[in-house]
C-alpha cells in the first residue's frame, strides 16, 4: 500500500490520466513472459527523463519500490513487482528521436518497439540487427536492460554490441548521459556497459544511442531436416568451418517439430531441423545457399528447401517466432530456461535433457540459436499438479549443473530476474556476487529500484 499523499504526488508529477491505481487497471501490468503474477500498488507513465527523475526522488524519499517496465515480455520476471510498489511504464516514451544516415546512428526513447526501429532504419538503407523473437512487441529499453540476444547473434552480436550511449536516471533522481556518439571512446569506466543487462536494478533508461550498420542487399531462407540431432549440429559446425556465417541459424528438436507439423511441412522421418537465413550481396548469398545445401547433404540431411516464395519465407519465420506458444499444445504451463553451451557440446546437452525428460516424465522441447549454442529448454508441466511442480524444480539445478560441466552459462539472454536468482551462485563466485551487491548499493542505497531481482534472498524458488 502506498500512502494517499504519495498517490497525489504521482498524479501531480505525470498527470492524473497517466496514473493507474485500481486493481482492474493494474492487472495487465502484473505479469510478464513468465506468467507469474504480482499486483503493483500503482502504475505510472512518465513522458520524459525529468518526470522519471521526480518520480524516483519521491520513491527514494518514501522508500517505495519502483519497477521499470517495457512491454512485459521478459522471461525471468524482471518487470514483476515482487515487493509491490510503483510500475513505471515506458509506453509514452516511444519516439525515435533521430536516425542519422551519415554517422549510421540513431537515438531512441526506451519505449520504441524493436521492430519499429528496424523498419524505420531500413527506409534509409540502414539495419539494426539485434533480433529477439519478441521484436514485434518488446521495447528497446527492455532489450538494453536484458541485453537481448536473439536469432542474429552469431553473425551480428547482441544488443550490447549496438549501444553507444545512454541517458539514465539514477534511483536517487540524478540524470546522467553515458557513452559517446563515436564507435571509439575509453574515458573512464564503461558505465554504458554496466547498465546494459542490469535488468532495471541500477537505473532507469530514458534514451538509447544506437549504432546501425548498412542494410544487407539480399536475404535467402532455408529449411533443412535431419534424422538425428547429432547430424544437424554436425551440419552447423561444418557450415561455419566452410567460412559461411548465416545471419540466422536456428535448431529445433523432434518435440518442437511435432508441435508445428500442422502448420509447416515436416518430413515424416525428421527429428531435427535447421532454419537458416543468409544475407549479403545477392551473388554471394546464392553461392552460399548452394554450398550450405551441399554441406548438409553430405552430412546426413534428409530434405532441404531453399525457399523461393515470400509467403513461405514469412510462414517459416512466423512459426519460429511463435514456437514458445506452440509448446502449450503439450501442457498448460512451462518453465523456460535459456542455457548456452559451446556449439560442439549441443548434442551432449540435448541428449542429457532427453534423459531428464524421461526420468521426470515431462516433455522438454528444445529449440534455439544453434549458431551461438543458446538453447531454449522448455519444461512443460501442469503447475496445478503440485507433484509435477516439485519435480520440475528438482530438475532445474541438475540441468544447470550439466551446463556448467559443459563449460556453458545458465542464461544467454533472458537474464536472472527472480526465476534464476537461486542458481546464480552455481556460476558466479561469491566474490563476484559480493562485488555486484556493492555496485547495486552504490547506485541505489535504499534498494528502491527493482528490488528482489538478481540477488537471491532465500525462500522458495519460482
Ligand atoms: C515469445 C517471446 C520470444 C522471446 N525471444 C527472445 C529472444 O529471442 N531473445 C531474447 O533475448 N529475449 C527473448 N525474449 C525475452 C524478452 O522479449 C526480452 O528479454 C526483451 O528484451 C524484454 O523487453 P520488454 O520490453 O518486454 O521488457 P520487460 O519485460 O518489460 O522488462 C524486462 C526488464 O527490463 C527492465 N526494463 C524495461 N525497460 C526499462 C528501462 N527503460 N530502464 C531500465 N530497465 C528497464 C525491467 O525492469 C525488467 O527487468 C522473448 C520473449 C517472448 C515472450
Amino acid at each position: 500500500m502506498i500512502p494517499e499523499h504519495v498517490k497525489n504526488e504521482l498524479k501531480h508529477i505525470v498527470g492524473e490520466e497517466y496514473v493507474a491505481l485500481s486493481p482492474s487497471e493494474m492487472k495487465e501490468f502484473s505479469s510478464d513472459g513468465t506468467k507469474l503474477e504480482f499486483l503493483p500498488d500503482a502504475v505510472v507513465f512518465p513522458e520524459d527523463a525529468m518526470q522519471v527523475s521526480k518520480l524516483l526522488e519521491l520513491a527514494n524519499k518514501e522508500k517505495i519500490p519502483v519497477i521499470p517496465r517495457g512491454a512485459g515480455t521478459g522471461m525471468s520476471g524482471g518487470a514483476l513487482p515482487v515487493r509491490g510498489g510503483i510500475i513505471m511504464g515506458m509506453d509514452r516514451m516511444n519516439r525515435i528521436i533521430y536516425l542519422d544516415r551519415d554517422n549510421m546512428i540513431s537515438k531512441v526513447e526506451p519505449g520504441v518497439i524493436t521492430e519499429e526501429l528496424q523498419k524505420e532504419a531500413k527506409k534509409i538503407g540502414l539495419f539494426y540487427p539485434p533480433y529477439p523473437a519478441s521484436a514485434n512487441i518488446s521495447t528497446i529499453g527492455g532489450n538494453v536492460a536484458e541485453c537481448a540476444g536473439g536469432l542474429r547473434a552469431l553473425k551480428y552480436g547482441v544488443t550490447r554490441d549496438y549501444v553507444l550511449g545512454l541517458k539514465i536516471v539514477l534511483p536517487t533522481g540524478e540524470i546522467l548521459e553515458t557513452g559517446t556518439k563515436t564507435v571509439k571512446g575509453v574515458v573512464g569506466y564503461d558505465l554504458t556497459r554496466l547498465i546494459i543487462g542490469s535488468e532495471g536494478t541500477l537505473a532507469v533508461i530514458t534514451e538509447v544511442l544506437l549504432r546501425l550498420v548498412p542494410a544487407p542487399e539480399y536475404k535467402k531462407s532455408m529449411a533443412i531436416f535431419f534424422k538425428e540431432i547429432e547430424t544437424s549440429i554436425k551440419g552447423v559446425i561444418k557450415i561455419l568451418q566452410f567460412r559461411i556465417i548465416p545471419s540466422i541459424l536456428e535448431f529445433l528438436d523432434d518435440i518442437c517439430l511435432d508441435c508445428i507439423k500442422e502448420d509447416l511441412y515436416i518430413p515424416a522421418s525428421a527429428n531435427s531441423m535447421l532454419m537458416i537465413e543468409l544475407d549479403g550481396p545477392r551473388s554471394l548469398v546464392m553461392e552460399e545457399a548452394k554450398k550450405v545445401k551441399k554441406i548438409c547433404q553430405s552430412n546426413g540431411a534428409i530434405y532441404i528447401d531453399i525457399i523461393e516464395n515470400e509467403q513461405e519465407e514469412k510462414k517459416l519465420w512466423e512459426t519460429r517466432n511463435q514456437l514458445s506458444h506452440y509448446m502449450y499444445k503439450l501442457r498448460p504451463h512451462k518453465i523456460s530456461e535459456d542455457i548456452v553451451v559451446p556449439r560442439n557440446n549441443i548434442p551432449k546437452m540435448v541428449s542429457y535433457i532427453k534423459s531428464l525428460s524421461k526420468e521426470y516424465g515431462m516433455p522438454i522441447p528444445v529449440f534455439g540459436h544453434a549458431g551461438d549454442g543458446n538453447l531454449h529448454v522448455n519444461i512443460m508441466l501442469n503447475k496445478d499438479n503440485n507433484i509435477e511442480l516439485i519435480r520440475a524444480k528438482e530438475l532445474i539445478p541438475k540441468l544447470f549443473k550439466k551446463v556448467i560441466e559443459l563449460h556453458g552459462t545458465i542464461s544467454g539472454e533472458h537474464g536472472i530476474g527472480i526465476t534464476k536468482a537461486p542458481y546464480m551462485g552455481m556460476e558466479v563466485p561469491r566474490t563476484g556476487i559480493e562485488l555486484m551487491r556493492r555496485i547495486k548499493k552504490a547506485f541505489d542505497p535504499n534498494d528502491i529500484l527493482n528490488p528482489g531481482k538478481i540477488f537471491w534472498e532465500g525462500g522458495s524458488s519460482w
